[in-house]
């Protein structure tokens, strides 16, 4: 069976892209799953810089076509941030609930119509030193307080008005049909399948 690394560690991102890839008949591995690989640092200044980073480095370490995700939260009263540094918003080490309190303490007193934000994911897909990306993009509102218990991240306070819910309260389905990683992994689904009908 063809093997796809999923240039990630985080098991909520790989829970994400398994569902969605599951009907290519592929063998989809983690960085978890090999062992000796080496963990690329995130130290470029845009989305799309990491991801082709991370895509190009892990699969020429692993030998395998590597599919990564590079996600930022761009909220419009922080002048687009944290952007590309929303995994350290609150500090290298920062939990999920340390970045979404920084957050919320940093919007306090900002009313509802100014708290317009977006997620924007980039996906890389690199095989044999050739690389493609493609982006997805989801329009919301943060709230003043979490909803929901579901996802992961940023997800109880980013609420989308067209479905009235935050992403914490959506099924993973729902959450894949709309969100910026669901727009991004349809586009990028189209390139899987084009290389592995050829290459399989
Ligand atoms: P990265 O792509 O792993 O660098 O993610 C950047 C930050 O955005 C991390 O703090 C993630 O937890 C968060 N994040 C990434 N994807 C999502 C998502 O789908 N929902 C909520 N937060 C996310």
């Amino acid at each position: 069976m063809k093997k796809l690394l999923l240039a990630t560690r985080n098991a909520d991102k790989v829970k994400e892209i398994r569902e969605f890839l599951q009907h290519l008949r592929i063998q989809i591995l983690s960085v978890n799953d090999i062992n000796g690989l080496v963990d690329v640092e995130e130290d470029q200044p845009t989305l799309a810089g990491n991801a082709i980073k991370k895509a190009t480095v892990l699969s020429q370490q692993a030998g395998l076509p590597a599919l990564a995700d590079d996600t930022g939260l761009e909220v419009e009263a922080l002048g687009a941030g944290p952007g590309v540094m929303s995994s350290r918003f609150a500090g290298a080490s920062a939990t999920y609930d340390d970045n979404i309190q920084k957050l919320l303490r940093e919007l306090e007193g900002i009313p509802e119509r100014d708290r317009k934000a977006r997620f924007r994911t980039v996906i890389a897909f690199a095989e044999k030193g050739k690389v493609e990306t493609v982006e997805g993009v989801c329009e919301g509102v943060i709230l003043t307080a979490k909803r929901g218990d579901g996802g992961f991240g940023y997800d109880p306070v980013f609420y989308v008005p067209e479905r009235k819910k935050t992403f914490a309260e959506m099924s993973l389905k729902e959450k894949n049909e709309i969100s910026h990683r669901g727009v991004a992994l349809r586009k990028a689904r189209i390139i899987l399948e084009r290389y592995f009908e050829h290459n399989r």
